[in-house]
């Protein structure tokens, strides 16, 4: 706020100042608002470049950010499918211990027969029931075999994983640590930023952002050859006077503010 009043104060005693040549040349490099918002869309730029930078993985990390996440994900689905075949299993042992109970009522039942009919009828559900518990054992067995199988493949995994671990933390550090020269970059600029505006009149400032929004990020351009550097309009010689008088002006074909460096005037 103090920065701001300061430089209200300092554009105040300035609008009182008379406007000719030599004043032009003596002032300092951000001399007037539109120095200035050259300056800030430059700083912007910067800072949107940086910005960029700093939301795409470098492509080193990103290969073994993609390697480390599908050995993760492969580990998972092994996990989990080791503890269905396990939930699988303890199914097919409840149904085993219940038929083999069975298998054992039926036989003593056959110490109980009174006659050859009754005796085919108990002979016919044991032999059912062996059946149906060999199919159980069976089945518990093979499940068994694919349940080490997918044990084994989980801790070849779990064996290389350590050192896919630590080749993956030292990428993400390396990253990380370049990402902090950008960070410290990003906010240097935002910083700058910053500082500019706070010496800008309101009203313009946020004329410069509108331009910045409707044009493609682009709201000061350069005056080259007599003509503006976006649109090509020709800048009538009233105005390059104009410009280099300091004075804010804008093109007449894209409405973009000019800008006519300092080695032109
Ligand atoms: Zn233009």
């Amino acid at each position: 706020m103090l920065q701001r009043a300061a430089a209200e104060t300092i554009r105040s005693a300035k609008a009182f100042r008379p406007r000719n040549a030599f004043f032009v040349f003596e002032e300092s490099d951000l001399s007037n608002d539109v120095d200035k918002l050259w300056e800030l869309q430059t700083v912007m730029s910067q800072l949107g470049e940086r910005e960029k930078l700093m939301a795409v993985k470098p492509e080193n990390f990103a290969a073994i950010d993609e390697e480390y996440r599908s050995a993760n994900d492969e580990m998972t689905r092994l996990s989990e499918s080791l503890e269905q075949m396990a939930k699988e299993r303890r199914r097919v042992d409840g149904e085993l211990s219940d038929q083999q109970e069975l298998l054992k009522k039926y036989q003593g039942q056959l110490m109980q027969v009174k006659n050859q009919q009754q005796y085919a009828a108990a002979w016919k559900e044991i032999d059912a029931a062996r059946k149906h518990v060999k199919e159980l054992e069976d089945s518990s067995l093979k499940s068994m075999a694919e349940a080490d199988e997918v044990q084994k493949q989980l801790d070849e995994r779990n064996a290389g994983h350590g050192d896919l671990k630590s080749h993956y933390d030292r990428a993400h550090d390396e990253w990380q640590s370049s990402l902090g020269d950008l960070r410290q970059e990003a906010a240097g600029l935002k910083k700058q930023a910053e500082a500019i505006e706070a010496q800008l009149p309101p009203r313009l400032r946020d004329e410069f952002h509108k331009i910045l929004r409707q044009r493609h990020n682009l709201a000061v351009v350069r005056v080259f050859n007599e003509s503006c550097t976006a649109c090509r309009s020709r800048v009538r010689p009233a105005l390059v006077q104009q410009l280099k008088r300091g004075e804010l002006v804008y093109c007449e074909g894209c409405h973009r503010i000019l800008f006519l460096e300092k080695s032109q005037h």
